[in-house]
């Protein structure tokens, strides 16, 4: 069982690697392939390095493009149940634009992804568990963008206002003025999910481009009431499709843009510096250098378990980006 084995020595940080299929016009442009999958079943990862030589990584798993939405979830659900058991929890995607962080998320209606999943999840074990507990779940969703919150599921004209994040006791972060949204069944689940999406396109003119400069974060609070005798914990989950760690062209750095790229690169270093310093058991977490860790301070570190998506492109036009990607998630491994 995964819940094991993130117990044992490697510690509460699990490291998936998933690659994207080549995309329609990049196989009818007879874009070759640089990613080796030979020893993929092992959790091992070659990317082949102008064409002789060939570098490979080791994560805890890999996904081929031959692996689908239930492949990936069926390894990240054991980590669905810590969260009914009183686990804080942290699931995010990484990698360069157009790799598949929103499609392995969020996912598509046909098609669904981590989050839906994990949901759907979390009321099946509830469900099973209903003679000893009872569960409360609710939703937020939100937005770090320029290192500013943004309330998705806000209705009110307040959605302007600048969220801050709050200490409330040890171990406890809140941002006052969130909406957290109850949920009860899937069906909510899904207009929840929907809403945020579509609170996202709103004042942006690229809805796409938008979303690959911010971060989109859900996160499911569960509060827990053991019936037999009356213990009640809360729990948390993060599930995050990180802004795209893509690197600049030299034509757009300038102005805003220049902005969100400094912005996004710094939230991304935190949070690669904060993994690596959990996983050297450093005295020191620098979750404060950012305000995406800075509200994934619960889920990250302590007994909480935390599980990275690096997602690549199999193309060869995306070699050094994949390359970077791959260091990054070895960094933090
Ligand atoms: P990102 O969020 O990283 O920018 P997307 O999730 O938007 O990337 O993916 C880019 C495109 O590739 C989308 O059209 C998406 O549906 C497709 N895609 C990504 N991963 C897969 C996959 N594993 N299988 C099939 N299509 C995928
Ligand atoms: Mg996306």
């Amino acid at each position: 069982k995964l819940h094991n084995q993130v117990e044992d020595a490697k510690g509460n940080i699990r490291v998936f690697c998933r690659c994207r299929p080549l995309s329609k016009s990049e196989s009818s442009t007879g874009c070759s392939t640089v990613v080796d999958f030979d020893t993929a079943s092992n959790g091992e990862l070659g990317i082949l390095n102008s064409g002789s030589t060939k570098k490979t990584f080791k994560f805890d798993r890999v996904f081929t493009p031959n692996d689908n939405q239930v492949d990936v979830f069926s390894q990240a659900s054991p980590l669905v149940t810590s969260v009914l058991d009183g686990y804080n929890v942290c699931i995010f995607a990484y990698g360069q634009t157009g790799t598949g962080k929103t499609f392995t998320m969020e996912g598509t209606e046909g098609n669904r992804g981590v989050n839906y999943r994990t949901l759907e999840e979390l009321f099946k074990i509830a469900k099973e568990r209903i003679d000893t507990f009872t569960y409360d779940i609710s939703v937020s969703v939100l937005e770090v963008y320029n290192e500013q919150i943004r309330d998705l599921l806000t209705t009110s004209s307040s959605s302007s206002k600048k969220l801050e994040i709050k200490q409330a006791s040890e171990g406890h972060h809140n941002i006052p003025g969130l909406v957290e949204a109850k949920v009860e069944n899937i069906q909510q689940v899904w207009n929840v999910l929907r809403a945020g999406s579509s609170a996202r396109a709103v004042g942006s003119n690229n809805v796409n481009e938008h979303s690959s400069r911010s971060h989109c974060m859900l996160s499911i609070m569960v509060r827990a009431k053991n019936l037999i005798n009356g213990e009640c914990t809360r729990s948390k989950l993060w599930l995050v499709d990180l802004a795209g760690s893509e690197r600049l062209g030299k034509t757009e750095a300038q102005g805003e843009r220049l902005k969100e790229a400094q912005n996004i690169n710094r939230s991304l270093s935190a949070l690669g510096d904060v993994i690596s310093a959990l996983a050297n058991k450093s005295s020191h977490i620098p979750y404060r250098n950012s305000k995406l860790t800075h509200l994934l301070q619960d889920s990250l570190g302590g007994d909480s378990k935390t599980l990275m998506f690096v997602q690549i492109s199999p193309s060869e036009h995306d070699l050094s980006e994949t390359l970077s990607s791959l260091n990054f998630a070895t960094r933090v491994r």
